[in-house]
């Protein structure tokens, strides 16, 4: 009790609270202007999606000057189709995915969303058309209902409660002491990992974005949670753009498109049964591998799990 009222204790953990939640509104690309870098350019227009096609020309970039991670990156992830970034950890996958909402200016090329350079549009709109789901679902201090109601501040009770039954979370959260008014977060009602991603995916699919950027969880769930998640991200999925950072088997065998990265590059893409059938490719060395029982996996950074 006494250590709750020490003040450098206090302000050490509003510091840690602070930084956890400044990288929670980047990841789930809160629209509040809280970086300030890539300012729009003077004459920025409105994004107007109209089908939702993400195009990659050429792209370069790096974190720091003279150490590029991306190069020469095309491809193009088509409107309402489900694609797959495949390869081994420190690939470039997670960076492909940031350059999207312009969490970083690119070094060359360029990127498009239904023809539109995204330099050129204003982050505000950019960012209004992108939901992610987040391999560590965060959620933060309040009600179940303000974390989901996150995803976009103006929804309704009617919308929140929409967005949890198509998320599989609505009837779990009838189940908490107070509903949707219970506490979570932390010293909050402790939930499961799986009743956290769904919690989580509700709130991206409150924002009604034409385009969804997933990262697929690596740890495994228990298994009804994991069917109840797997059905939640299905919903959440159908009708948008979807661009997966994708480690199960399952999940890029059934996507439209493959792209395979090594060290920053696309070395393959295309369709499961078109890589299937690339000569001296890896994904296909991989799938021969798996049918030999031979674990190969490693390699692409996938993940043979069953579900
Ligand atoms: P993946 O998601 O495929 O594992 P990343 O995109 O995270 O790969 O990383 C690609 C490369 O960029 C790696 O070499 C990684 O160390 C580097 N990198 C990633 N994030 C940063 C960062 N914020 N600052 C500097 N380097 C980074
Ligand atoms: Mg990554």
């Amino acid at each position: 009790l006494l250590f709750a009222y020490d003040p450098a204790r206090r302000l050490a953990r509003l510091q840690v609270n602070l930084e956890r939640a400044i990288v929670n509104a980047r990841m789930i690309y809160e629209v509040l202007d809280i970086d300030p870098h890539q300012p729009d350019v003077p004459d920025a227009k409105e994004l107007v999606v109209t089908k939702g096609e993400i195009r990659f020309e050429g792209v370069e970039f790096g974190y720091a000057v003279a150490s590029p991670v991306l190069h020469n990156v095309s491809f193009v992830a088509e409107a309402g189709k489900t694609t797959a970034l495949v390869g081994p950890s420190g690939a470039g996958k997670t960076t492909i995915v940031n350059l999207l909402p312009r969490f970083y200016d690119l070094d060359g090329g360029r990127i498009f969303i239904d023809g539109q350079d995204i330099a050129g549009v204003t982050k505000h709109s950019l960012r209004d058309a992108i939901a992610y789901v987040s391999q560590h679902p965060y959620l933060f201090e309040g009600t179940i209902r303000d974390n989901i109601r996150y995803g976009r501040p103006g929804a309704t009770d009617e919308e929140v409660e929409q967005a949890a039954r198509l998320a599989y979370a609505h009837d779990f959260i009838l189940e908490q002491p107070d509903g949707y008014d219970t506490p979570v977060g932390e010293g909050g009602s402790t939930l499961s990992g799986g009743q956290r991603q769904r919690i989580s995916i509700a709130r991206a699919v409150i924002r009604n974005a034409p385009i969804l950027l997933l990262d697929e969880a690596t740890s495994a769930l228990d298994t009804e949670s994991e069917v109840l998640v797997q059905k939640a991200l299905d919903d959440a999925m159908s009708g948008r753009t979807v661009l997966v950072i994708a480690h199960r088997l399952s999940t890029i065998a059934r996507a439209d498109k493959i792209i395979v990265m090594m060290k920053g590059r696309v070395t393959e893409q295309g369709s499961h049964s078109e890589l299937a059938e690339l000569e001296n490719g890896i994904y296909a060395r991989f799938l021969k591998l798996q049918a030999l029982g031979i674990d190969g996996s490693e390699n692409l950074g996938i993940q043979v799990t069953p579900v």
